[in-house]
Formats: C-alpha cells, sequence, structure tokens
C-alpha cells in the first residue's frame, strides 16, 4: 500500500517535471524568428554593410552583436519571385512564378500556386503565433491571402508597393473613387487592411509597420508559444517620400533622390528601435532571431546603392541580387561575427523549420540548405554546389550561377564571362580564359538546373508575354550555348 502510493507520488512529481519542461520547451527550446525584410535596398545602404552616407545605428548594433553574412544572395534580383522563393525555399521558376503578379486590375485572380506550402503555415502547424506585416506580392484574392498561407495575423498591402503618406494617398484615392473607378484604382493609394478588413491608417507607412511589428511582439510576450513574424516593409522603394525630420539627418546627401531615399532607409532604422525595445520589454529579446536583409539590389536611378558591387535592380550582376544581411540571436548566434560562405535566402526555409522543430512534408521540395550548423562552425552548406539567378529579357535570359568563389554570368546576350568574386565583388576581371573547364562545368551544370523550370504562369505588363511568344522563349539552348570560348576570347 505505501509502496503503491509512494508510486503514485513519484509518478506525480514526475508529471509536474515533465509539463513544466515542456512548457518551458515552447517558450526557450525554439526561437522567436523575426524576418526584417527592406524592399530594393541597395549593397551599400545601410551603416554595417559599409554604407558611406546612409546612417543606421540600431540595423548596425544588431548587426555587430550578430553575425554578418557576407555572401548572401536573393532568389531574384526583383520582388515578386524574390519574395515567392523566400517563402516557399524554391526556386519560383520551378513553378511558374518568374514574373511580378500582374497587377491587380488585371491579375485574373492569380497567386503563388497553393500547392507550395509556405515556411509559415509549416511554423503555424508546430505551434508558432505567426504574423505577416507590409508588403504581400504573393496573390490578393482569398486563397493566396496571407490569412490562408499560413499567417494568424496580417496588416498591409496585398500589392507590390504604396505611398507612404496617408494624408496624401488616402484623398487621391477619394478622389478616384467619386470618380467611380473602384477597382481600377491605383493600388498604391487604396487603404491598408488588418485580416481582410480595410483600416484607415493615418501614420506614414514605415511608422505604421513598426507599430504593427512592435504590438505583435508584446502580444506574443503574452502568449506560450514563440512567433514567427515577416515584417515585409516597403521602403526604400519608389515613389520616394520620406519625413522631412528623416531627410534632415543627411545634410551632406546632395542629391535629392539619394537624400529622400536615405531619409526612408532611416526611417526604417527607427523602427527597429522601436520593435528591439519591444523585444527587451517583453523578455524576449534573447530568444529571438532576427534575419535582416533586402529582397533586391538597390535601383540606381531610384536613389539606391550598390557600392562596389556592379549593376542595379533587375540585373544578374551582383548588384541585382546580392544583399546585406544578418542573423542576431544573442543566446545562440556569435557576435562580433562574419559569415563568408555563401547564403540564399531560400535557406531561410529548411532552417527556420529546423529551429522550430516543425515538420515539413516528405513531399515538400527544397532548393535551399539548413544552414544553422554551418553558420556556427564557419563552414560551407554548400561547397562545390552553385546558388542560381535567372531572370527573362526579351531576347536572351540574364544568367548567373555563383559556386563558391565563381561566379558565371550572361548579360544581355553577351558572352558568357567568369569571376572570382571573393577576390573581385565590382566583377572586372574576367577569367574564363584561364580556367575555361570551370565556365564550361558551371554553364552545363546551370542548364540541368533550367531543364526543371517549367513556363511562367504569368507576366507582371502584357509585353512581357508578347516577348516571349515572340522570341520563342525562354530559349534555353542559346542561352547556355558556349560556343567557342577561344574564339570568344580572341574576339574581345
Ligand atoms: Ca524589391
Amino acid at each position: 500500500m505505501l509502496f503503491k502510493q509512494k508510486s503514485k507520488l513519484i509518478l506525480a512529481l514526475a508529471g509536474l517535471i515533465l509539463s513544466s519542461a515542456v512548457n518551458a520547451g515552447t517558450q526557450s527550446d525554439r526561437p522567436n524568428i523575426l524576418v526584417i525584410l527592406t524592399d530594393d535596398m541597395g549593397y551599400a545602404d545601410v551603416g554595417f554593410n559599409g554604407s558611406t552616407d546612409i546612417i543606421t545605428p540600431n540595423l548596425d548594433a544588431l548587426a555587430e552583436n550578430g553575425t554578418m553574412m557576407t555572401s548572401a544572395y536573393n532568389v531574384h534580383p526583383f520582388c515578386g519571385p524574390s519574395r515567392a522563393g523566400i517563402m516557399t525555399g524554391r526556386y519560383p521558376h520551378k513553378f511558374g512564378s518568374q514574373f511580378n503578379l500582374p497587377t491587380s486590375d488585371n491579375s485574373g485572380g492569380l497567386g503563388i500556386p497553393t500547392e507550395e506550402t509556405f515556411i509559415s503555415e509549416v511554423l503555424q502547424d508546430a505551434g508558432y503565433f505567426t504574423g505577416a506585416l507590409g508588403k504581400w506580392h504573393l496573390g490578393e484574392e482569398s486563397e493566396f491571402h496571407p490569412n490562408n498561407r499560413g499567417f494568424d495575423e496580417y496588416y498591409g498591402f496585398l500589392n507590390g508597393g504604396h505611398h507612404y503618406f496617408p494624408e496624401h494617398f488616402d484623398r487621391r484615392y477619394q478622389a478616384e473613387r467619386k470618380k467611380g473607378l473602384n477597382r481600377a484604382i491605383w493600388h498604391y493609394l487604396r487603404p491598408l487592411e488588418h485580416n481582410g478588413k480595410e483600416v484607415k491608417e493615418t501614420e506614414y507607412i514605415t511608422d505604421a509597420l513598426s507599430r504593427e511589428a512592435s504590438s505583435f511582439i508584446e502580444t506574443a510576450g503574452d502568449k506560450k508559444q514563440p512567433f514567427f513574424l515577416y515584417l515585409a516593409y516597403n521602403a526604400p522603394h519608389t515613389p520616394l517620400e520620406a519625413k522631412a525630420e528623416d531627410e534632415a539627418m543627411f545634410p551632406n546627401i546632395k542629391d535629392k533622390k539619394r537624400k529622400t531615399y536615405a531619409g526612408m532607409v532611416y526611417a526604417v532604422d527607427r523602427g527597429v528601435k522601436r520593435i528591439v525595445d519591444s523585444l527587451k520589454a517583453t523578455g524576449q529579446y534573447d530568444n529571438t532571431l532576427i534575419v535582416f536583409f533586402s529582397d533586391n539590389g538597390g535601383k540606381l536611378k531610384a536613389g539606391g546603392s550598390n557600392m562596389p558591387l556592379r549593376g542595379s535592380k533587375g540585373d544578374v550582376l551582383e548588384g541585382g541580387f546580392r544583399t546585406p544581411m544578418f542573423f542576431h540571436w544573442p543566446d545562440k548566434i556569435p557576435a562580433n561575427n562574419s559569415y563568408n560562405h555563401t547564403v540564399s535566402t531560400l535557406d531561410l526555409f529548411p532552417t527556420f523549420a529546423s529551429l522550430g522543430k516543425a515538420t515539413v512534408a516528405k513531399t515538400k521540395k527544397l532548393d535551399g540548405k539548413n544552414i544553422f550548423t554551418n553558420l556556427l562552425n564557419n563552414t560551407s552548406a554548400r561547397a562545390g554546389e552553385s546558388i542560381y539567378v535567372l531572370r527573362h529579357k526579351a531576347d536572351l535570359s540574364n544568367a548567373a550561377a555563383r559556386r563558391d568563389n565563381w561566379k558565371i554570368i550572361r548579360n544581355h546576350n553577351e558572352p558568357w564571362r567568369l569571376y572570382d568574386v571573393e577576390k573581385d565583388k565590382s566583377e572586372k576581371n574576367d577569367l574564363s580564359y584561364m580556367h575555361p573547364h570551370v565556365l564550361r562545368e558551371m554553364v552545363a551544370d546551370m542548364e540541368m538546373w533550367s531543364w526543371t523550370n517549367i513556363q511562367p504562369k504569368w507576366f507582371h505588363i502584357q509585353a512581357e508575354g508578347y516577348h516571349w511568344r515572340k522570341n520563342s522563349m525562354p530559349r534555353f539552348h542559346e542561352t547556355f550555348s558556349l560556343g567557342d570560348i577561344t574564339n570568344l576570347n580572341n574576339a574581345r
């Protein structure tokens, strides 16, 4: 009898210990994950990555207290496909999403195919409290809405961009409504929404998104679940609109566009301080993984700078798709550190899923790597393997691949070239004639990759679809044709 009672007591105690372990587990074994994404922000547009004119003290502090990725790449050199890659962990070319979605008045109800599982769905299923804020650009109809793609909370605008000052865009929106335009109203002017319901936003959009992020983090602090927050600022994407006080931070910048752009980046940085303060106030700072990056390179004509990289948004030169990036997580990620091996934003899906102890269906295809252990050990997650970038143009596609220190590139119908981008970030010294075997092998490998691509399911603008048909695109047989390398080089 006594033995039985003792056993019961031991079992009860064990149960208590077990249940407290489970509770502790949900709060600290798995990190909160906060993605802070900027839009069209260039390689040289944040202090920690070498900006000489824009100051970003709060981002710099996080970068310094974390690990900077010096060779981080987007999946695509412009918005929609880049974001589709982040969410799905796959190259958008593999599910026909290699162009931006058509704008909403003629979208025909299109969106990223629902067969493609998003990282948000996987983390939500694993018990994460999930939120998306800001620019979506992955489909507007109900089935593609963030709330139906793994996000408990959504606040923002579903299209590819927005004006920043409500007092201006709301007035223009109301005027267009009076004209009876309704669905044809330019989407940059439309009201923002919260979980599908229109809201009347009154703050500068960047500040509104920082406010919502802070509020989400505070709500998450009261929950037992970890959180996943995808904060997609549209800054510093056009239209160039900054607050006067933010622009005033840059008296030495004379170029008007650059000055406004700098103010827009500075507003993001102010928001980051607010977010960090909320993480600290709710005791979540040490166990939150913050990943910061831009969705593609800076647009040179719109105030961005990618120095010392060549190229602009849309290019497959490094300036088009290489991004400043850091991982910050006081509990686990080394501070004052840089990771120089290649990172793709495709790696975020498997890395986040692993940290979140989430189950990924065996049938789910992923193109990236779980880089977490490599990051801690400072080893490459893809030694000898390429990261690809392919942008279809009106004629031959712009194509490039990065493998270890090497980069192959064919830009604007020029011959294929080979650079050692570890030593030559500016892609100045073509080494194809010195290492033709490397060029040949990498181009052949990329051609094999291209065979798994499918036809685009849509085109952003009609002209793209017209070119696609008129030029019998994608014409991969020509894109990946080297011709005679020796002759090509002699001809130069
Ligand atoms: Ca973009």
